[in-house]
């Protein structure tokens, strides 16, 4: 039987509760979940996977690209902290389904994608949602958006060979930044950043995970979506 958002949640507590010792925690914050809960998932996956929306893995969305697993956004939102009134930049819009839910977590989401399709296609998807608080362009995120800097928040939905020193710089000092580190399909780890107040970082190892790699090129044609 297809599962579902129900049991996407339910699945994700589960997760949550069989890394507990990884995480931290033996639960992630209800606000988080809230937001899990009020996103459809099945707007951001292609129609030939409709049936799979939602199960807690990861799905193709074209460009060998994928959506996150549901547990990792989760996870990824909730070790973020963000307020009301914040701003987060995201890299790696993919889908735009991450974007859709810290979008209900703080003031505003900017978010870069190098693939232009795939962010116009979620600039679509998520204006046909009504989500009017992210902001999508087509770049190179190992740029950051230099434009709309500092960010309270830094979500990185790719893998990176490093933590690329534009991003840490346009992390405002206090902010958090989540990011996976580790070479291509191979042991990569997520890791928590912290800036303190004086600028020093703080990084932590949170748990093994497997992304996409976070490719440092220009893409072909860059142009601000929205
Ligand atoms: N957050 C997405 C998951 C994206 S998968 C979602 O919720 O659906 C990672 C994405 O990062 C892919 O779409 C990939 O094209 C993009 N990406 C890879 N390298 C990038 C780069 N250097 N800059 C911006 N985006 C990049």
């Amino acid at each position: 039987m297809q599962n579902t958002l129900n049991d996407m949640l339910a699945d994700i507590e589960a997760e949550v509760r069989f890394t507990r010792e990884a995480i931290g925690k033996e639960a992630l914050a209800a606000k988080v979940m809230d937001a899990m809960a009020t996103v459809p998932r099945a707007a951001f996956v292609p129609p030939e996977l409709q049936a799979e929306a939602y199960d807690n893995g990861p799905l193709p969305i074209g460009h060998g690209q994928t959506i996150s697993q549901p547990y990792i956004v989760a996870l990824m939102t909730d070790l973020l902290q963000t307020c009301a009134d914040q701003r987060i930049l995201e890299i790696g819009t993919g889908s735009g389904y991450q974007s859709a839910v810290l979008s209900l977590l703080c003031k505003q989401v900017y978010t870069v994608e190098r693939v232009a399709e795939l962010s116009h296609n979620a600039a679509a998807c998520l204006k046909q949602l009504g989500f009017n608080n992210i902001h999508l362009r087509v770049g190179n995120g190992y740029d950051g958006w230099p434009e709309h800097a500092p960010y309270d928040g830094i979500l990185v939905t790719a893998a990176a060979s490093h933590i690329p020193p534009a991003l840490l710089e346009q992390l405002r000092p206090g902010g958090r930044m989540v990011i996976p580190v580790g070479p291509a399909y191979s042991a990569q780890q997520l890791l928590l950043l912290e800036k303190d107040a004086q600028g020093q970082t703080r990084t932590q190892d949170i748990l093994a995970v497997a992304f996409v790699p976070l490719r440092d090129e220009q893409p072909a044609e860059a142009q601000t979506a929205r």
